[in-house]
């Protein structure tokens, strides 16, 4: 057996060393896992974007790494790379637009004329509000020149809409980013269609004229009208909270009238403020709308609100004051859980698999580090939040934490997000190996179908690589069990070993992951 010892084990090689002939790279940890292609770090890039950076890596080096795949990706197929970018933004799998609109930028400067054009193309569909319009721009502006078809693509912003629909846009979305609709109507040079030129010549000139239709007149009217006259011209013409004087925005009868028409979006984001004026109180006519609207899957699916952003909203609210400090509100029991049950419905629909799922979650050091898309969310406390959707869909599933060694997680599907947070952000850190987990199963003899592993694939210290033990796993127990991947950073990294058929990758908090992992169980 001594000559054992200097033959290279293909079944058994520490992390820190790559898998022999395996095509395995270092990651940022001093670890060896796989690199993921191009495509899927464009999907973890569009739906985790790369704010705040990683534990591993800063801001500005996480988003050059992923303009450069980002680029082979428009070499490789530039039609298949904004169709991508269409497919996310559209879907509303992502918490935050930004990457989108920052890869479609990227996709309307490309050296390949098709590509630009397919991008300016989508520009409508990706670009839905006004201030999209201005982040799209002022990326676009910092990567290219304004030639004749960007300028058409943006006056094309403009001019194909309705008239109500455009005067809905220049009114509640005045300025961002230092761009101003005038600026841009300057600059692109649009003429104006029919029923549109009353609208254009109040944001050029400013001027109030009967074309310029009801809402731009309500709205001018709205800037010295008292209380009683501002509910009216809510009621009216449907004003939103920007459209009317600050000092009404400390009115209950005023947040009244608004909720009346309120958007999804921007009610959960308001969710404090009416609180504080007291619209929201304990079985308050106002509550009870809330609620109900909370509860209405095809608003909720019709809104494109993200997951995230009703969770944030949860954690908001819960805590009965702003994040600023500056607002304070009761907290209405009945909002807190419709807000709840909202986070689970609006994800897409997912069917049981009846599969028996390990849900794996990475609580190491790295993963209590940084953030989820932009929000206050740690890695590691939106890979519970994702777990949980799974373990609440799935009546077979046990769920655990891992650093290089198991962690207690104390959560079950019953518990209430407030709780799952609570409960993982409090845990200790540690340092990672992303092998535990099947290694786990083995020793406690678990059946498993599919181990899903929630991570930043930053794994490095074990003995043996998470897809050995899984060979392992599968040797010994006798089920080709499965594994899934979802990766909660925009890195370019995975453990799940691309030539293996029953491995993949997901990306952590896109809406569409939950159905993909619950097919992936049962095909
Ligand atoms: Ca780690």
């Amino acid at each position: 057996m001594q000559y054992l010892k200097n033959v290279v084990n293909k079944k058994q090689t520490p992390q820190s060393e790559p898998i022999p002939d395996s095509g395995q790279v270092p990651n940022s940890a001093g670890g060896h896992t796989w690199a993921v292609d191009d495509w899927t770090r464009l999907e973890r890039f569009l739906v985790l974007g790369s704010e705040g950076g990683s534990y591993y890596a800063r801001e500005r080096k996480l988003t050059d790494e992923n303009i450069d795949s980002v680029k082979r990706c428009i070499n490789n197929d530039g039609e298949r790379t904004v169709r991508t970018v269409v497919a996310i933004s559209e879907g509303g799998r992502a918490p935050k637009n930004d990457p989108a609109l920052f890869v479609l930028a990227v996709c309307a400067s490309a050296a390949d004329e098709r590509t630009r054009g397919l991008a300016l193309d989508a520009l409508p569909k990706v670009a839905r509000i006004g201030t999209h319009l201005f982040h799209f721009v002022e990326f676009v502006d910092k990567m290219r020149g304004w030639g004749p078809a960007l300028k058409k693509a943006v006056a094309g912003w403009y001019l194909d809409k309705e008239p109500y629909r455009l005067a809905y846009q220049v009114v509640k979305y005045q300025q961002r980013d230092g761009w101003s609709h005038r600026d841009l109507l300057r600059l692109c040079h649009a003429e104006p269609k029919e029923g549109h030129e009353g609208i254009l010549r109040w944001v050029v000139k400013g001027e109030v004229t009967e074309s310029a239709g009801k809402l731009i007149q309500a709205f001018e009217e709205a800037k010295t009208a008292d209380e009683k006259r501002t509910i009216e011209l809510i009621g009216d013409h449907s004003l939103t909270h920007e459209m009317i004087k600050t000092e009404h925005l400390k009115s209950p009868k005023v947040w009244e009238a608004l909720l009346e028409g309120m958007p999804m979006t921007a009610m959960v984001r308001s969710l404090g403020r009416m609180g504080s004026v007291g619209l929201l109180k304990p079985m308050s006519e106002g509550s009870k709308t809330v609620c109900e609207r909370l509860g209405d899957l095809s608003l909720l699916h019709k809104s494109r609100i993200h997951p995230i952003q009703v969770l944030m909203a949860l954690l908001t609210y819960r805590s009965g004051k702003g994040v600023r400090g500056d607002l304070s509100w009761d907290v209405v029991p009945q909002i807190s859980d419709a807000l709840d049950r909202a986070f689970y419905s609006t994800f897409q629909n997912i069917d049981p698999s009846g599969k028996k799922f390990y849900l794996g979650l990475d609580v190491s050091g790295s993963m209590s580090w940084g953030n989820v898309a932009g929000s206050s969310l740690t890695p590691r406390v939106g890979a519970a939040a994702m777990a949980m959707v799974t373990a609440r869909t799935e009546s077979l599933y046990y769920m655990a934490g891992f650093t290089s060694e198991m962690v207690k997680l104390d959560i079950t599907a019953q518990d209430s997000l407030q709780q799952v947070v609570c409960k993982t952000d409090n845990l200790p850190f540690g340092t990672t190996d992303c092998a535990q987990p099947m290694l786990d199963a083995l020793k406690k003899g678990i059946l498993v179908d599919v181990f899903v592993i929630y991570t930043d694939n930053e794994t490095w210290c074990g003995d043996i690589h998470p897809s050995q033990a899984l060979q392992m796993y599968r040797n010994k127990i006798g089920i080709p069990a499965k594994l899934i991947v979802v990766g909660m950073i925009s890195n370019g990294f995975s453990i799940a070993d691309p030539n293996d058929p029953w491995m993949m990758d997901v990306v952590g908090f896109d809406t569409n992951t939950p159905a993909v992992i619950s097919d992936f169980a049962t095909h």
